[in-house]
């Protein structure tokens, strides 16, 4: 039978793995790796491999928008324009009576960037807030303020080809294998290739990715940095550094050096609780690669302290001159698929398109011109967890959540459930019904799903790819860009009269001229020629840029990377006599965020089937539990009651939960949001989710 086929990339994590969609005369599809992509080769894991079930099952989908009358009253099927009058008289008269700082937006890293570009526009251009943020912040943004503070710009060095020429790996915080599995294939095939290949994992638990390592660093939680300065150390006192490099392309290595000098390696070593000789042994590893790279995820980014940790892992590369050459540079694994694409058009309460800074007054005058309004507020939006700070405080009287379930993902989830309570007016945008703020909306409106709707995507490697749109979306639902654009004309606002995305995605390529993710030079035929572009693009006839900063230039005020000491400590939760273990939460392999679109699919619920609480046999045992009892977990702010899975794969003191299930999976007995806290990095504003204090004990 005749096929037909459509290019897209896969809809979960950051590594944006290329997917043909074959689509018979019946209209089945089935997914396939795209041979030809550069990313993955034809390769898929699980979850982009079950993608096609997603598509097809429509059981939980969202198909008609709803509203309530009054907080008090049932959720009533309406139409498009009664849904959007409504809301933007509401929205109208909060603005009018409160100011425009009382609304606000939250959306997602999985929103096109076509969508997340209209967001922007609307929030920090028309409604004159700059109170947009996204789960996002939740994921990546201690990396980007890191990356701004090093290289001078949220600019992600690396390609993902500088895996086959690198020779020493250091992945910290972040398991690879389970979480960005086509990345983690890449690294395998070079360590079986190459044997002498190092691999150095920094984590609290022995995960899969620790399968393959030559070192595994089972620090304690929260210790990273120490052990990044430790290692420092090492290089310096091994003569490991590249002096030519620190004098001719940076600033900073002085007062580093004074730093990591103040530590002894004995000290450093009790504080991570890893031994003198495995430190010395990684350094060595980094002292003699010809390429490095270290890769880093949530392990270090979801921390109160995840900046300083963040700044201090990408100094190791700087001091030892690898960045801008191949197999070499600094590398955060991105969470979501488009948080990138998301930071390029400004969707953060602190940026603007284009890489431009709000607090920067060019910037904004900038945006506002090419956008033809009169100015952007000059006030810092507020950031994801201050958005709901502000609904409970009573502050933000009206928010609009886009593709995100913050009940089950934000920290302190029953924070976020008074939240919603308090607030006036909640809209939720999304395809399912399993999105937990529903029975707090006033407003519900059925979104287009992956494959609904055409968009584009960029990756952990700055790689551009644009979706098609292969089936339409069930019922009434609508692509989020179209609900925004019929939002924003009913507000009365100018300048969201697209006909099409290629024209949305336009408008933002022009917008980046001349910055330094210049993209004037591409559009949607030369993308879908050409499938994926890296940026910068300038110009069709320069073409893509694999690896930025090959000229040892970068985007600083003086052209040169800024070696960092760490900014002020922030405290993490202490454990205490009451709560004296250390709680961490994570992903398993074949679910996603939520579990709203894995969690439908039979074959990836085979994996780990239900939640379950990792805990040190030691632990358990003085507490007199069994592999497979019913624990109670208590902290500060809530519980959960779950399965124990007793395994010395964790540290002593050290306890592990799954992030994925939440009330509507779970009665509300696993989701591990009811434990974590409301600390946050004091310059990223990302929440900490790996650092809770918990007691355990038998139910
Ligand atoms: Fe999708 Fe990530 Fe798996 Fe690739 S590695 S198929 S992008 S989930």
């Amino acid at each position: 039978m005749s096929m037909v086929n459509y290019k897209s990339t896969c809809s979960y994590c950051g590594v944006g793995c290329g997917i043909n969609v074959l689509k018979d005369k019946k209209g089945k599809i089935s997914i396939q790796g795209d041979p030809e992509h550069p990313v993955n080769k034809g390769m898929l894991c699980s979850k982009g491999m079950n993608l096609h079930y997603v598509v097809e099952d429509k059981s939980d989908r969202l198909l008609h928008p709803q509203m309530r009358w009054g907080k008090s009253h049932p959720l009533e099927q309406v139409d498009w324009n009664t849904a959007l009058d409504r809301a933007s008289a509401v929205f109208k008269s909060i603005i009018k009576t409160h100011g425009p700082d009382s609304v606000a937006f939250y959306v997602s890293g999985q929103c096109l960037t076509e969508e997340y570009y209209l967001v922007n526009k609307l929030t920090k251009g028309f409604l004159k807030t700059n109170n947009v943020d996204t789960n996002s912040r939740l994921c990546m943004s201690s990396a980007v303020m890191a990356y701004i503070k090093t290289l001078g710009e949220d600019s992600v060095p690396i390609a993902y080809e500088d895996i086959e020429q690198a020779d020493c790996f250091l992945v910290a915080g972040a398991n690879p294998a389970w979480c960005h599995p086509i990345i983690w294939r890449r690294i395998e095939k070079q360590k079986e290739k190459h044997p002498d290949v190092k691999i150095i994992v920094v984590d609290p638990r022995i995960t899969q990715s620790c399968s393959i390592a030559d070192i595994h660093l089972q620090v304690h939680p929260g210790t990273d940095e120490v052990l990044f300065h430790a290692l420092g150390r090492c290089l310096i006192e091994q003569g490991d550094i590249d002096l030519d490099f620190i004098a001719k392309h940076t600033d900073g290595f002085n007062a580093y050096k004074e730093l990591v000098l103040k530590t002894t390696l004995e000290d450093a070593a009790q504080i991570c609780g890893v031994s003198i000789n495995d430190i010395q042994m990684a350094a060595s590893f980094i002292g003699n690669a010809r390429g490095f790279l270290t890769l880093w995820t949530m392990g270090l980014n979801q921390s109160a302290d995840g900046v300083n940790k963040n700044l201090a892992l990408i100094d190791l590369n700087l001091i030892t001159g690898h960045i801008g050459k191949p197999g070499s540079g600094p590398f955060s694994l991105t969470g979501q698929p488009n948080a990138m694409g998301g930071r390029e058009v400004g969707g953060m309460a602190t940026l603007l398109a284009s890489h431009r800074i709000l607090s920067n007054p060019a910037h904004r005058n900038e945006v506002a011109k090419f956008w033809e309004v009169e100015n952007i507020s000059e006030k810092p939006g507020k950031t994801a967890t201050q958005i709901f700070e502000g609904a409970e405080d009573g502050s933000i009287k009206a928010i609009w959540i886009i593709c995100t379930n913050p009940l089950v993902s934000m920290p302190d989830a029953r924070k976020i459930e008074a939240a919603l309570k308090k607030a006036r007016f909640v809209v939720v945008q999304d395809i399912s019904d399993k999105n937990e703020a529903i029975p707090y909306a006033d407003l519900v409106l059925p979104a287009a799903g992956w494959g609904e709707k055409e968009g584009t995507m960029t990756n952990s490697e700055r790689r551009i790819s644009h979706l098609s749109q292969f089936t339409s979306a069930p019922g009434e639902a609508l692509p989020d860009a179209e609900i925004l654009m019929r939002f924003a004309k009913k507000m009365g606002f100018h300048g969201f009269d697209f006909t099409n995305m290629a024209e949305v995605y336009a408008e933002y390529c022009a917008m980046t001229k001349g910055t330094n993710i210049d993209i004037s030079g591409l559009d949607y035929d030369h993308l879908k020629k050409r499938g994926t572009i890296q940026w910068p693009f300038p110009n069709k006839t320069q073409g893509e840029t694999r690896r930025l900063f090959t000229n040892k230039k970068f985007p600083t005020p003086n052209g040169r990377a800024q070696i960092q000491v760490s900014g002020p400590k922030n405290a993490f939760e202490k454990p205490s006599p009451e709560f004296p273990l250390v709680l961490t939460t994570g992903r398993i392999r074949d679910q996603w965020h939520t579990m709203t679109r894995t969690g439908k699919v039979n074959k990836l619920n085979k994996h780990l089937p239900k939640p379950f609480l990792e805990i040190h046999p030691e632990n358990a045992s003085e507490r007199g539990i069994s592999q497979g009892s019913t624990v109670l977990v208590s902290g500060n702010r809530g519980e959960v009651r779950l399965h124990a899975q007793i395994t010395d794969k964790i540290k002593k003191g050290v306890v592990f939960l799954p992030m994925h299930w939440g009330k509507i999976l779970q009665n509300d007995f696993a989701r591990a949001n009811n434990l974590t806290g409301n600390a946050i990095d004091p310059v990223s504003k990302q929440p900490d989710f790996k650092y809770s204090a918990v007691q355990v004990s038998l139910f």
